[in-house]
């Protein structure tokens, strides 16, 4: 089935989402457009959803190995993944080791700055309010997540955050924060929470280990150019730029 002719179940500032082929399944397509400050700043990046969707696979698969259950299913094209079809839980969970963007601001912090300890928060997922930053007793006072959801988000974000380091600091790189989204999966009755959405630069802040450069959103919000460049620099050091086709990887560096 081509991408014309599934239908479309919901349209993201950065992805749509498309009927899948069996009930159940949706397939996530990854665009180039890039936007911040909640869509006041546009643009299209050529290539970004393709590095955005392998890089998101590579991620999704290894969270996957080690028992972090998620929505990915397989990657079918330089575009497109498969997924599991979630209930999506109107959060975006926020993980920080150390400080910059918006904590950086609200606590009047100087970026860079290492956290004595990881710290969750979580942000109400909705556009109109621009996501404000919400607790524990919001999510279960207005039905967002009930109390036993919010401590496997909580567990399963520390073991991504855990996974993650290590993993960017293999490579070089520092992980200062991302954002992750979680949904319910259900099975009957019963439902349970896995990791949703993507991880790629567009979702989490990547500093080069050595130098402090940024290699990931920031470079857009804050135009400080080579944004592709940097993302693919990301997918280069994961050891998985090698199987993106030379077209992108031209359409990249030129
Ligand atoms: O802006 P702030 O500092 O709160 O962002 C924290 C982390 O969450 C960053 O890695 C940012 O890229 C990510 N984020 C996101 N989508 C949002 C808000 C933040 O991916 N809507």
């Amino acid at each position: 089935m081509t991408t014309k002719s599934r239908k479309k179940i919901y349209e993201g500032k950065a992805k749509i989402l498309y009927e899948g082929p069996e009930p159940g399944t949706l397939v996530q397509y990854f665009k180039d457009d890039a936007t911040a400050f909640n869509a006041q700043k546009k643009a299209v990046l050529d290539g970004k959803g393709v590095i955005n969707n392998r890089i998101s696979e590579f991620v999704m698969t290894k969270l996957n190995n080690i028992g972090v259950q998620n929505h990915f299913i397989k990657r079918l094209n330089l575009r497109e993944q498969l997924i599991r079809e979630v209930e999506i839980i109107p959060l975006e969970v926020v993980c920080r080791n150390v400080v910059a963007g918006s904590m950086a601001k609200r606590f009047g912090l100087p970026e860079g700055q290492q956290l004595p300890r990881s710290i969750i928060e979580f942000y109400y997922k909705n556009d109109a309010l621009e996501d404000p930053m919400v607790t524990e007793e919001h999510v279960t006072a207005f039905n967002w997540a009930n109390t036993q959801e919010i401590d496997e988000i909580l567990a399963m974000t520390l073991r991504v955050n855990d996974f993650l380091s290590g993993m960017f600091a293999a490579v070089g790189i520092t992980l200062v924060d991302f954002k992750i989204e979680y949904g319910r999966l259900f099975e009957g009755e019963f439902s349970r929470v896995i990791l949703a959405d993507e991880i790629s630069p567009d979702s989490c802040r990547l500093w080069d280990a050595q130098t402090g450069d940024k290699l990931d959103k920031d470079r857009f919000r804050r135009d400080l150019g080579n944004v592709i460049e940097s993302y693919a620099e990301v997918a280069k050091r994961l050891g998985i730029m090698g199987d993106m086709p030379k077209v992108i990887e031209g359409g990249i560096t030129s």
